[in-house]
């Protein structure tokens, strides 16, 4: 039997345990799950998050779900961090929790409870499905959710390990469990037929959208393919168990936000064909209304009038709502590459494209179209890559996430908040075009308040002398000293132990 260490290891490390949790999940039996995690998910410069906890992300996905239940195991600090964020974005149901303590762990009884517990959830009247979702500690410990029952009373039952150690953002962490369940539901149908979708299904050939969008961004993909005789069918993640159906009953797939790979592998063993980049400005819609005939295999009259339906409007938009100034940008919600293609149509001088999610072949087209733009696009970016993009250039404006954006106004720039400010405003096609203006030249217009502002703090300290001290803050360099050399002192005892 393993010692207790082996099955709970490094907790209270944290997120930032990676390499001891990756090493004890493999013990435990998990290597065949990490291994198509650093497959689909591949680590860039850095092996732990650097955004927020990557689990939020497929606990979003659920908690968006009709008739879902969620339910968490894992440390109680990641329990709450997550729920506190899931109320924050406006979940309005509980996250269900099965706690442990080192012997349940260790006993194997957490398992025990979590089968109680989803035991206990999977009420029919209530819910299609119940996800349950091992953290890190109980991935690294080898808690097998892959032996809860598939199905109790008729409700499903979706275990999955999203840790900080093997998804590296939360937006990939949002594909884990859509992948999952077009992986479920796929199954269902090649069983048998399957329930309809609430909404009518269109007569015509339809087009499924991959990635979470502004809600009016799948009507304007709807108006711009209608000549082409197609309609557009469910947006993955989707909202109910039956859009799954007919989300794989489609056409072809538009992967929208690129980093979807697990769910695209699903759509791929169902042999629909996959599309990359989106329809954002001129040179992008023309270029995806193109791929998409080529897919559905129309005539190129079809498309040619497809795009003489759209590509006027968005030119107009563009024209009538310049930008201009130079612009930084990054993030983690996938996006990134898409706002850029509409920053440049829109005139701005956009040098450094960051993104947290890895190269893909669904964004491609787009760092092609960027580079030959002379843009450095650095996927997997790092803040410490963001950071120094943003110091490098001093643009007119940082769009970035938090941290940079924090950084960005230390130093007087104008920033904006990615996921906030930027990804909650529509992008496709004549709706997007020219949406991005107002914000964007509303902060670049910002400068002398930004200077105003360094002015006004200038002189309260940074980092850990930041804030109000009643005397000049006593920063006692030897004390860091001594505890920068105890720590690698830890590091090299804990790397011997590794080694024994
Ligand atoms: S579950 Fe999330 S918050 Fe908890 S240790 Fe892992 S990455 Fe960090």
């Amino acid at each position: 039997m393993k010692d207790e260490l082996t099955y709970a290891p490094a907790d209270g490390a944290g997120c930032h345990a990676g390499d001891t949790m990756k090493a004890a999940a493999r013990e435990a039996g998990n290597s065949e799950v990490l291994d198509q995690y650093a497959a689909d998910y591949p680590q860039g410069p850095h092996d732990k998050p650097q955004s927020m906890c990557p689990a939020f992300g497929s606990l979003r996905v659920g908690l968006r779900m009709r008739r879902t239940a969620t339910v968490l195991s894992g440390s109680a600090c990641c329990v709450y961090g997550l729920s506190f964020v899931s109320h924050f974005y406006g979940a309005r149901r509980s996250v269900g929790y099965v706690p442990f303590n080192s012997e349940t762990l260790v006993t194997g009884k957490l398992f025990e409870d979590i089968r109680d517990s989803v035991h206990e959830l999977a009420d029919p009247d209530r819910y299609d499905a119940i996800v349950v979702t091992n953290l890190c500690v109980p991935t690294a410990s080898g808690v097998p959710l892959r032996l809860l029952p598939s199905e109790i009373n008729g409700v499903r039952i979706i275990g999955i390990d999203v840790p900080g150690f093997g998804i590296p953002t939360h937006a990939e962490a949002k594909d884990v469990l859509a992948g999952a369940m077009l992986n479920y539901a796929r199954a269902e149908i090649e069983a048998g037929p399957v329930a309809a979708p609430v909404s009518a299904k269109s007569d015509r050939p339809t087009v499924t959208l991959l990635g979470e969008m502004f809600p009016a961004d799948p009507m304007s993909i709807g108006q711009m393919i209608e000549p082409l005789g197609l309609a557009v069918g469910p947006t993955v993640p989707c909202r109910e168990w039956r859009e799954l159906y007919a989300a794989l009953d489609c056409g072809a797939v538009a992967a929208i936000h690129p980093f979807y790979t697990s769910s695209i592998r699903e759509f791929q063993a169902a042999g629909r064909p996959i599309l990359g980049s989106a329809p954002v400005g001129v040179d992008g819609t023309a270029a995806w209304l193109r791929g998409l005939g080529d897919a559905f295999g129309l005539s190129d009259t079809a498309v040619a009038a497809a795009q003489n339906a759209s590509l006027p409007a968005i030119s107009s938009a563009l024209a009538a709502s310049p930008i201009s100034g130079t612009i930084t940008l990054s993030g983690y919600e996938g996006s990134e590459l898409l706002v850029a293609r509409l920053l440049i149509e829109s005139g701005a001088d956009v040098p450094y494209v960051g993104t947290a999610c890895p190269k893909t072949p669904w964004s491609a087209a787009d760092a092609e179209w960027l580079e030959n733009k002379g843009v450095k696009v650095k996927f997997r970016a790092s803040l410490e890559d963001d950071c120094a993009a943003m110091e490098g250039v001093k643009p007119d404006l940082a769009i970035g996430t938090t941290p940079v954006v924090q950084k960005g106004k230390e130093l007087g720039i104008p920033s904006l908040y990615f996921t906030n400010l930027i990804s909650a405003r529509p992008l496709m096609g004549p709706a997007g075009a020219g949406s991005l203006a107002q914000v964007v030249n509303a902060a670049i217009a910002n400068k002398d308040r930004m200077d105003h502002m360094r002015e006004f703090f200038d002189g309260v300290g940074h980092d850990d002398t930041a804030g109000v001290w009643e005397g000049t803050p006593n920063v006692r360099e030897d004390f860091r000293e001594l505890n920068r050399k105890k720590l690698e002192k830890q590091a090299r005892a804990a790397k011997a132990a590794e080694m024994i």
